[in-house]
Formats: C-alpha cells, sequence, structure tokens
C-alpha cells in the first residue's frame, strides 16, 4: 500500500476515503472533509490510516485502494491487486 509520507488529507482527490486491509480483511469509509475536520488537513494519509485501522496486526497493511489509482499506473495495481 501507499505509506508515501508526502501525501496528505488536504491533497486527497475523493470526497470519500476507503480504508481497506488486505491483511485483516476490514473495510471501511470515511467522509474526507470529516476526517480533515478531525485531524487536520496536514495528517499524512498514512497517520489517517494507522489512526483509523488501530490494528494490532503487525503485517497490517491498511491502505486506501483509491490512493493506488490516484498515485500509482493502473495496470502496476491491476498486476499487484487484480482489482
Ligand atoms: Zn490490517
Amino acid at each position: 500500500m501507499v505509506k508515501d509520507p508526502n501525501v496528505t488529507l488536504g491533497i486527497f482527490r475523493l470526497k470519500r476515503i476507503e480504508v481497506f486491509c488486505p491483511t485483516c480483511s476490514r473495510r471501511g469509509f470515511y467522509d474526507r472533509d470529516r476526517a480533515i475536520e478531525r485531524h487536520g488537513a496536514d495528517c499524512t494519509m498514512f497517520n489517517f490510516f494507522q489512526a483509523v485501522a488501530n490494528c494490532s496486526n503487525p503485517r497490517c497493511l491498511v491502505g486506501c485502494p483509491d490512493l493506488l489509482y490516484m498515485f500509482m499506473d493502473v495496470r502496476e495495481v491491476k498486476q499487484k491487486w487484480e482489482y
């Protein structure tokens, strides 16, 4: 999953943030504007995921599938996750 420290809630493009972990099968949806109110626009996506997932699994890969589409080549995503 994308853990780029430069990606913040403030530059996330979609109104709804999907949080998904392929390791522990968690899935949830968060309102972006509410997330910014709560965590601040400068909060990185990585920190946001860690905060909302609160996962104890050391292999946790919590992240947002939409982030992959935004910052990665789609073909690369398909190869990796087979969406
Ligand atoms: Zn997890």
